[in-house]
Formats: structure tokens, sequence, C-alpha cells
């Protein structure tokens, strides 16, 4: 599990969809809000070895510290690679070599060799004994042929593995494969819990309404804006 404690709003979300039990799930709603780093703490949670009596990750055992320097065996993330490099996940050794040897630039949408390496890590034996765990996201960057890849494995689970799709746009990821997932729309947090949350990332009160205001209320998009405009001042 990350190091940054979670926003006290996904908190609360996690808590809750610990408690279902599905195999698929589609965190679902626009941007900013969230959606992945509540689908890492879904993972962290899921492969935990010591999950705290609320069914969170514990962050100390040797998943957690697994996922945190991003080698865990059972947990495989599917990302556009652009995005796989800006959330610091490694890329597969031959898709980072074909970048090195600029065969081609890193992909801005999920490829298809990736989700079927996915699609036979989730038919595999898990490595630690606590299932595995396929993370996609943001999900609607799968093209027609990648998404078909995953439906086969949405209809037909083999194994113990879940699957987490993370989505900033649900409304573009085929019909059938929203279908196969259990949905959760993100909530909003409130004001207050936004305004609190941005001062604790170093962005000065008098700023976060204004960020808030532009970014739509989305408290991720303000906090990347107040990044980008050099507000932030490291806490
Ligand atoms: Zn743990």
């Amino acid at each position: 599990m990350s190091a940054a404690p979670l926003a006290p709003w996904i908190a609360r979300q996690l808590g809750s969809l610990l408690a279902q039990r599905g195999h698929a799930l589609l965190l679902q709603g626009p941007s900013g809000l969230g959606q992945y780093p509540l689908a890492l703490a879904l993972a962290s949670a899921w492969l935990c070895d010591a999950s705290t009596p609320e069914g969170l990750a514990c962050g100390q055992c040797a998943s957690c510290h697994a996922i945190e320097v991003r080698t865990h065996a059972d947990l495989r993330v599917l990302m556009p690679e652009v995005q796989m490099q800006a959330l610091d996940w490694p890329l597969p050794e031959k898709a980072q070599a074909e970048i090195d040897d600029k065969k081609r630039k890193p992909s801005r949408e999920i490829r298809v060799e990736a989700m079927r390496d996915a699609v036979e890590f989730s038919q595999r034996t898990d490595a630690r004994g606590r299932g595995k765990v396929v993370l996609v996201y943001p999900a609607e960057q799968m093209n027609a042929i990648t998404a078909n890849a995953l439906l086969k494995t949405l209809e037909e689970p083999t194994g113990q593995v879940r699957f987490v799709l993370a989505s900033e746009a649900a409304h573009q990821l085929m019909p059938t494969i929203r279908s196969r997932c259990q949905a959760h729309t993100m909530l909003w947090p409130s004001q207050q819990e936004m305004q609190a949350w941005l001062a604790g990332e170093g962005v000065a009160p008098e700023d976060a309404a204004a960020l808030l205001r532009a970014a739509g209320g989305r408290p991720a998009d303000a906090l990347a804006q107040a990044r980008a405009c050099l507000l932030y001042t490291s806490v």
C-alpha cells in the first residue's frame, strides 16, 4: 500500500466495498474523485497477509510491501503505458525494451498484449496463497479487442482472481463489460473535507477554494492543478 494516507472519503468507500463479494468491481465516476487510489487500496486489502479487523491492508506485511515497491507476484496492473510511467509502475521487460530502443512510443491505451498476459496470469495459481488481483485503470482505455479479451475472463473467471476496473468514463465501456461487474459510483466529498485534504497536501487555504471551483469540485484534479501551478509547497 502506498505510504500516503487515503483521503477520508476514499477510506469510507473502501470499508463498504470490502464487505462486498463479487469477483469484478467497477469504480466509476468523473475524474479526480480517486478511482485509482481506491482500486489500489482494495487490491492491497484483498492481498494483505495481516489485514486489520475491518479488512483493511496492514501496510506492513510482505504483501503490502511488495505492492509498495511494485513487485507483487499476484497483482497485475493494466494501464496505458504512459499512465504506468506516470504512476511509477514498471513496464513489462519487452515493452520497456521496445520503448528504450525507440521502436515505438509508450502507448496511450491499454495494449492487447498486456491484456492477454493478464488473462494468462488470471489462469495461473497464485504465488502467495491469497488469490490474485487484476487492476485496470482507466478501464475506458481498452479498445474493442482488448475489452473482448477481458470479457471472456470476466464471464468465466478461473481460480482465485478478482478484477477491479477503475473508470473515469464508464459510459465508454462495452455494455457487456459493465454488466459483468458490480458497479460502484464514486462518492463526492464535502467541500470542507476537500479543503482539509488539500491543506494536508500543502495547498494554501486561500488557493484551495478557487482551485476546487476551477476543477469542478474534483479534489484530485484541483491538487494536480495546484502542483502544476507550483502552488504546492512540500509539507
Ligand atoms: Zn499487509
